[in-house]
């Protein structure tokens, strides 16, 4: 029996199966008293780019207070109601945290603004042939970039969190990046776990974004709480607990709004393997329809949400300030880096080399470094509430 064998729970056939992984790029021994999926997830959270993840953020730039979710409390977050709907379908709840943890590894600084300045420097560079994503971006820093092994570059993970990791790609980029991204292609469908760890991560940024929208001022209590999603949870607590603060009351409020979102999503999910005949992890990968999802009714109710939170919330003018300012700090940065000589054995473009630098560095790494580079030109907005 092997090590990858011998631990962990029982999975469902339907799961992904540790002791039959399509393996890593640089063949290794089998780990001892841990499977293949808890290897990676290991090696993710001992990576450098998992620990920079502490000063990343999405919506609110890092030195807008301590208060706010950073990319670290996100992705935990996300593994989390990950992993509790992973094990209520007997999913491999190793291989869904890993996939979790690592989804975020490659994020620009500056959330969406940063991804979106740096795929526009790249464009323009390039004349379109290049651009910037960052789940492509995860997938090099767990292939490429990472450098803590004797024997090969980046984390040597398995195929499973490989592929649960590169959530989108083009046809034409899939050719280049070979098997890991065969199934867009094929039109297939990637494991469960990756699955999940997709819709987890919507769940997770709605309700943070939710309630550090709610904490910031951005976003008007009386208008959250008349949201479909919210509404009924807030007439059953102010019937219990007609008493109880604003702040309790929104918590206790996006507790149960998580929950009934992890109930509907199991229960459909288990729906759809049983209506479409689902046995194993082979049948999985033949739907060209992703078997985890939320029920219709809860679907939409979802949309609206966002729909509200990038009303509200992500084009809030405040918001959007600071988003101008983040995108001049991260073209100032891509051309500078593009004016900086190369070293003698580094191998890449220089526009991808500005592209990895800059996509590396955290918030405050990249302000820093703006600062000292072009002094004055950033005039970054005062901290919220201050
Ligand atoms: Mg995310």
């Amino acid at each position: 029996m092997s090590g990858s064998e011998r631990s962990g729970p029982v999975v469902a056939r339907f799961a992904a199966q540790a002791h039959r992984s399509r393996g890593r790029l640089h063949s290794e021994p089998e780990p001892i008293g841990r499977s293949a999926f808890q290897r990676d997830r290991d090696r993710i959270v001992h990576s450098t780019a998992f620990r920079k993840l502490l000063y990343k953020t999405q919506v609110f730039v890092n030195h807008e207070g301590d208060l706010f979710r950073t990319r670290l409390t996100h992705s935990l977050e996300v593994a989390q109601i990950a992993r509790s709907v992973a094990r209520r379908l007997r999913l491999d709840e190793e291989l869904t945290e890993a996939i979790c943890l690592a989804h975020d590894l490659g994020h620009t600084p500056f959330g969406h603004a940063g991804q979106h300045a740096l795929n526009q420097a790249l464009r323009e560079t390039t004349a379109g042939q290049s651009g910037f994503e960052h789940n492509l971006q995860s997938l090099r820093v767990v292939d490429r970039l990472e450098q803590r092994y004797a024997n090969f570059d980046g984390l040597n993970l398995t195929f499973e969190t490989r592929e649960g990791i590169l959530k989108h790609c083009s046809a034409s980029l899939a050719c280049e990046l070979g098997e890991v991204a065969q199934r867009f292609i094929k039109g297939e469908s990637p494991s469960l776990e990756a699955q999940l760890a997709n819709v987890a991560d919507e769940v997770a940024y709605n309700h943070h974004d939710l309630d550090d929208g709610l904490r910031s001022g951005l976003l008007v209590f009386e208008e959250v709480i008349e949201q479909p999603l919210v509404a009924p949870h807030v007439r059953r607590l102010q019937q219990t607990h007609p008493q109880l603060s604003r702040h309790r009351l929104m918590a206790e409020v996006i507790r149960g709004m998580i929950n009934e979102q992890v109930d509907d999503l199991t229960l459909t999910t288990e729906q759809r393997l049983t209506s479409r005949g689902i046995e194993d992890d082979r049948d999985v990968r033949q739907q060209a329809e992703a078997l985890v999802a939320f029920s219709s009714e809860m679907g939409q109710q979802v949309l609206d949400l966002k729909r509200f939170l990038r009303q509200r919330l992500y084009r809030h003018p405040r918001v959007l300030d600071m988003t101008d300012v983040a995108e001049r700090v991260i073209q100032d940065l891509f051309g500078w880096l593009m004016s900086e000589p190369m070293d003698a054995d580094d191998q890449r473009s220089p526009h991808r080399r500005a592209a990895d630098e800059i996509a590396g560095m955290t918030d405050r790494y990249a302000a820093l470094t703006h600062a000292t580079v072009f002094p004055g030109r950033a005039c970054w907005p005062s901290p919220i509430g201050q």
